[in-house]
């Protein structure tokens, strides 16, 4: 580090100090613990300083300093990113905003909750359950993710087959933009066609526009009733004909795919019994007070794809048991190796396709390779297994990541239908959106932080 960079960290260091205290953290031990996300490739540099904001004046008081300072700024929710979005840049400040966690109000009559940044998404459910209404987005991280990482990466879960994403359900957005201004984007009122819609330009931004500090979420009501269809099949193409003639007949609430890799190594964690024999298998939910006569339906759908063993359950225990073997996917898989996770999203007539690929990608580079994913999106989570500590495994590991991405977009999908671009999707951004849309990405970026400090050379 140059002499008079030195002089200035220690600036920006003493500032910030005066101004927010003990939320100020230097001690290299403990900012460890902020300078990755689960992304196993991404790279981390080491911030300067880690800002654990409590509320919404620190955020803008550490913006208005870094601003000042040119510094970057890393905002960091619970780091369960798979992207490496929330990784460290050399020099930061990551701004932490896992202790602005106050659910401010669940009003009933409006069907919305207003919380800080960094409630985490399953305390939220929780609190709307306790009033009898339903925060729907489900990531499988929402136990730990928080509701601003939900929003900055517009997550996903397997609710979002009929409910949509974490954006669909954001009414208004409080956030600090990269020199200390507040802005409250989008209504409280159903319809607002008022300006350019803000709120869904944040959604997704990864921290590279503005931060998140505050959010209005809309909650719904939810019946009681359930009903599970888990269906086995002897080829995944027979599985993906069983998604494409369900979804002509019914509106599951998710419907969750599994290839036989990934069922033998949640057999092998958890003694579940899945089918063994199984090519996929096909986990099925529909909700609502026609549950049981839909999940029906899905069922016949199944045994006209020549499943192999069909059950269903209206048990809301029971399925929450089979359930809970889907969103163990991605620990099974862990236990084998290392893991590297992909995301992506294909149009779910072209599920066959993209299967295929997989499975010609791991052959060739003689890599296993567990498939799971939410089905009735197209968006599949393939997942590398192989030992990080060989040099040789993990350049045909990226190697294949690379090929899946290049197959994907062949098949006219997404590099990212839910994890986000972050670091690790960024060098094939482009090659999706084309060179004009990415220049006015990057203006874009330019208008809300010009001077570059917020999650640089992330995402856009
Ligand atoms: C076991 C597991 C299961 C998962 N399942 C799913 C799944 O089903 N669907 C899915 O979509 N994802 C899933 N994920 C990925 C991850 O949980 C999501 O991307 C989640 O939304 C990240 O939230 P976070 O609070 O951890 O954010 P972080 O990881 O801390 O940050 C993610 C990105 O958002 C930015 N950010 C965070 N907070 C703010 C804020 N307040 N303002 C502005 N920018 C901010 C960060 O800078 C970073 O770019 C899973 C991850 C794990 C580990």
């Amino acid at each position: 580090m140059k002499m008079g960079t030195t002089v200035a960290m220690t600036g920006l260091v003493a500032e910030l100090t005066a101004s927010l205290g003990d939320l100020v953290v230097t001690d290299g031990d403990i900012m460890i613990g902020y300078t990755r996300d689960q992304s196993l490739l991404s790279p981390a540099g080491r911030p300067t300083v880690v800002v654990r904001a409590r509320s919404v004046d620190h955020v803008v008081t550490t913006l208005r300093i870094a601003h000042r300072y040119r510094v970057p700024v890393v905002t960091r929710g619970a780091g369960t990113g798979l992207a490496g979005g929330a990784n460290a840049i050399d020099g930061c400040i990551v701004l932490s905003t896992e202790q602005m966690n106050r659910i401010i109000e669940i009003d009933g009559r409006a069907r919305t909750a207003t919380v800080e940044c960094g409630v985490v998404n399953g305390d939220l459910a929780s609190a709307a359950a306790e009033r009898g209404l339903w925060y729907v987005p489900d990531p499988g991280s929402r136990a730990m993710s928080t509701i601003g990482g939900n929003l900055a990466t517009n997550a996903g879960g397997p609710c979002c087959a009929k409910y949509g994403v974490t954006g669909d359900h954001a009414a208004r957005i409080k956030a600090v933009l990269a020199d200390g201004r507040i802005i409250h984007t989008g209504a409280e009122t159903r319809k607002n066609v008022a300006g350019y819609n803000l709120t869904q330009l944040l959604v997704g931004s990864e921290g590279t526009l503005a931060v998140i500090v505050e959010a209005t979420m809309r909650l719904r009501t939810r019946g009681p009733q359930t009903a599970t269809v888990v269906a086995s099949f002897g080829a995944s193409d027979q599985a993906v004909d069983a998604v494409l003639s369900v979804r002509a007949v019914a509106d599951p609430s998710l419907c969750e795919f599994m290839d036989h890799t990934t069922l033998s190594a949640v057999n092998a964690m958890t003694r579940m019994g899945l089918d063994e024999t199984a090519a996929a298998l096909l986990m099925i939910q529909c909700d609502g007070e026609s549950a049981a006569a839909e999940a029906e339906r899905c069922a016949q759908e199944c045994r006209a794809a020549a499943a192999t063993e069909v059950y269903m359950s209206a048990d809301a225990t029971e399925s929450a048991a089979l359930m809970q073997a889907r969103s163990l996917a991605l620990p099974a898989l862990e236990r084998r190796g290392s893991t590297l996770l992909d995301d992506l999203a294909v149009p779910v007539p072209r599920l066959h396709e993209m299967l295929d690929a997989i499975r010609g990608i791991a052959e060739r580079h003689h890599l296993t390779i567990g498939t799971f994913g939410h089905a009735a999106d197209g968006n599949l989570h393939p997942t590398i297994v192989f030992d990080a500590a060989d040099p040789v495994a993990v350049e045909r590991a990226s190697l294949a990541f690379e090929e899946m991405i290049q197959d994907c977009l062949a098949l006219g999908g997404s590099i990212t239908g839910e994890h986000g671009v972050g670091d690790l999707k960024r060098p094939y951004l482009e090659s999706m959106v084309g060179p004009v849309q990415a220049e006015l990405m990057s203006q874009l970026k330019a208008v809300f932080d010009p001077a570059g400090i917020l999650n640089p050379g992330r995402a856009f």
